[in-house]
């Protein structure tokens, strides 16, 4: 057997678990080694169905029976029944919501039942109890399938994993067992050098395996999920403090700017800029001295004044002429995740650089702009794609604002020194590089990176997940901002908020209402969600509500063109009303609008919601978010407490990840971070260990010549990548 091997050239594997295994991402002999369990089952907790009691978390075994679906009396949902046997009795199992339950599971067939014993009018029974079929049942209780040999510990715990339609936990473990016994552990080399493990009090590589898939006790699994984790975030901090060192390796431009010149162009702000809008400009000029490129992060809540910040540093690049040239000016590619927000920032640098003679070009799938127009020196014109093209990689257009449309093939440029990548954790890391790889073939240059971001994350991640970057926070909002006022409304209260709002529209306030989906849900769909719409809740506020002010919709399925005329009026305050989607929790910017209701708010994650207060948070007036949320769940009024007792986003984070648990919240989708090393970034001395670690091993020598392993690792990762 070996590690690289397909699963199913070594186990024989139908159909359906073909399916399932690639799904859950596992292909090969090491993938399945990789695929750790969620949590341990203890045996401890197996009873006969007879001496159950209210209020057991227990593992029952026995054959199940009397499968039928039909909808509970009160709400009409959907439930599954069951009965479960064994030798000593029979116990009702219940699932609300969960249909298919009695489809996937046969009369007679023998289970594992897993669950919280409930009673009602005097019978026992168990309510949406996990439930697992079994090939054999254990002889008695106390006996299990993973005991061992007699006279040892009885008291056993056994993997449970995350299972998919098709493969059970049990054929996990049973697989895995198979592969141990192979002798494969032997193969495997250890990723870790010695003295680090030796450092931190780490397991062998071999004995992590054994010990994460089958613990003899507690400490065990801790011990090797802890060595997994730290694993994973010292590789990603290698990879990181590498990409570090190879990115400084490159030449950029220099960038020189006069001081008076910084301070003019920011004078002419319709505001004082903040002390940290200050600071944060300096350190970004302070970086375009060097003689090679800048990679740093600017991470400021939502409001902060980051678009400042990025203005005047693109204008100290576009005041700056390529060098031994006495015409020209340095190049910046400003790149945002929607159309509406490229625009709403086109607008703004027209009136930062109208002043000037600096041409700015807008380029997005639904078509391109230049400013100033040769008519009229002060509006801008549309202009054909191919035309601006080949303004830009003249070199004719100094500063070029756009979406994705930004890093297709055909855009090139002739000294681009510096790349603006606004809400950047929209954006991947491959667009990151197509961004930076813009400059024409004889020019070697690699422009400065500026990433910006409003999503406020606890500090270990970013310490991760952006080792690479240096950091700078806007701790400071603008100076007269009054702190909104959120509040949580009641069922009964609804009334009452609307009289609220509707005395801050008759003074000239606008409203954003956000509703958590765009149409009315089928109602012959059983399970559709049942949340407001965008459609309804605009006709019904329209109707019964605020008839008095205009009211218009925005939604990710409306065209551009559509998308944009219903900003622009509601920029104008044509509109007064916007019932949207959470199109607008990006950047979107419109300074009257002072206050936000937020319906369905359990649906939207913590930072999410955040991002759409701050929507409001854009003047001195002082703002509002009125949150609806349809569960009173005790998670969800943690939750909406949390919304209301936070400072700030980093807060927010910070609780969020202590709360809530890391998976949940930033998966492995989001950030490429597995569940465990998730939980593991809640420890800062682990992340601080493994990061100085990863920096020690990178200063010495990036290629790694000293340890092979990582270098093969490193290797195969790749390979990965590129066949992807
Ligand atoms: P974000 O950091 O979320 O991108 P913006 O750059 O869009 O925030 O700024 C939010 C609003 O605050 C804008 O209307 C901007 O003009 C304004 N603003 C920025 N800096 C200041 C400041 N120092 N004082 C007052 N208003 C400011
Ligand atoms: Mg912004």
């Amino acid at each position: 057997m070996d590690l690289r091997i397909k699963l199913e050239k070594e186990f024989r594997l139908v159909e359906s678990q073909k399916k399932a295994l690639s799904k859950m991402g596992i292909n090969s002999i090491e993938d399945l080694l990789y695929y750790f369990p969620v949590r341990y089952g203890d045996t401890s907790q197996m009873k006969n169905v007879e001496s159950l009691t209210k209020g057991d978390d227990v593992t029952v075994f026995g054959k199940i029976s009397g499968l039928k679906t039909s909808k509970a009396f009160i709400k009409k949902i959907p439930m599954s029944e069951g009965v479960v046997e064994d030798e000593t009795g029979k116990i009702k199992l219940v699932w609300f919501n969960q249909p298919y339950i009695a489809k996937m599971i046969h009369e007679g067939q023998l289970v594992r039942v897993e669950g919280k014993v409930s009673e009602r009018r005097g019978e026992l029974y168990m309510s949406n109890p996990k439930i697992e079929v079994v090939s054999t049942l254990p002889n008695a209780v106390g006996d299990s399938l993973f005991v061992g040999k007699e006279g040892e510990d009885t008291h056993v715990m056994y993997p449970v994993y995350p299972e998919s339609k098709g493969v059970t936990s049990n054929w996990i473990y049973h697989t895995i067992q198979k592969i141990f016994s192979s002798g494969i552990l032997d193969k495997i080399s250890e990723l870790i050098p010695q003295d680090i493990l030796k450092k931190y009090n780490l397991p062998s590589i071999k004995s992590a395996l054994v010990w994460i898939h089958t613990p003899k006790n507690e400490n065990d699994a801790l011990s090797a999920r802890k060595r997994f984790a730290f694993q994973e975030i010292f590789f990603i901090q290698l990879q990181k403090q590498k990409e570090k060192k190879l990115w400084k390796n490159n030449s950029a431009f220099k960038i020189e700017t006069k001081k008076s010149d910084i301070n003019e162009f920011v004078k002419r702000f319709p505001f004082k800029a903040t002390d940290s809008q200050i600071t944060a400009i300096k350190a970004i000029n302070d970086d375009f001295k060097r003689g090679y490129p800048m990679s740093r992060l600017l991470e400021g809540d939502v409001g902060s004044g980051k678009t400042a910040v990025a203005a005047t540093t693109i204008y100290a690049v576009s005041n700056t002429r390529p060098k031994g040239k006495t015409f020209g000016n340095l190049q910046t590619a400003y790149m945002v995740p929607t159309e509406i927000l490229a625009k709403q920032h086109y607008e703004n640098f027209i009136t930062y650089f109208e002043h000037l003679p600096i041409k700015i070009g807008l380029i997005t799938g639904s078509g391109c702009k230049i400013f100033p127009s040769k008519s009229d020196p002060r509006k801008p014109t549309n202009i054909s794609r191919p035309q601006l093209l080949k303004w830009v990689e003249n070199g004719e257009v100094p500063i070029l604002i756009g979406t994705h449309a930004l890093i297709q093939k055909s855009v090139k440029f002739k000294h681009l020194a510096f790349a603006v990548i606004d809400e950047q954790h929209r954006f991947g890391t491959l667009q990151r590089q197509k961004l930076t790889s813009k400059n024409a073939e004889e020019n070697y240059s690699v422009p400065h990176l500026l990433s910006m971001t409003a999503t406020p994350i606890p500090r270990t991640l970013a310490l991760t997940i952006y080792g690479d970057l240096d950091l700078t926070l806007l701790d400071q909002m603008p100076h007269g901002r009054l702190p909104i006022i959120t509040k949580v409304v009641q069922v009964n209260e609804r009334e009452k908020i609307y009289e609220e709002t509707r005395k801050e529209l008759k003074s000239g306030r606008q409203l954003y209402v956000i509703c958590p989906r765009i149409n009315e849900p089928d109602p012959t769909k059983e399970l559709a969600i049942i949340a407001k719409s965008v459609t309804l809740e605009a006709e019904r506020l329209k109707k019964e509500v605020f008839k008095e002010f205009s009211i218009d919709i925005l939604h990710s399925k409306m065209t551009p063109a559509e998308k944009e005329s219903v900003m622009a009026d509601f920029s104008s305050g044509k509109t007064k009303i916007l019932v949207a989607t959470s199109v607008v929790e990006v950047g979107v910017n419109v300074p009257n609008a002072t206050m936000i209701i937020i319906e369905g708010a359990e649906r939207f994650g913590l930072s999410q919601l955040h991002q759409l207060r701050g929507r409001v948070i854009r003047s001195n007036h002082q703002a509002y978010c009125f949150v609806f949320a349809e569960s009173k769940g005790d998670k969800t009024k943690d939750r909406m407490k949390a919304l209301l007792t936070a400072k700030n986003g980093f807060e927010l984070a910070e609780f969020d990840l202590v709360q809530r648990g890391a998976g949940e919240l930033y998966g492995r989708k989001q950030w490429g971070i597995s569940d465990l090393a998730m939980e593991a970034i809640k420890n800062i001395k682990m992340v601080e260990a493994s990061r100085a670690e990863a920096i020690r091993l990178v200063d010495e020598d990036e290629t790694f010549k000293k340890y092979p392993h990582i270098q093969e690792y490193f290797k195969t990762q790749t390979e990965k990548i590129h066949f992807e």
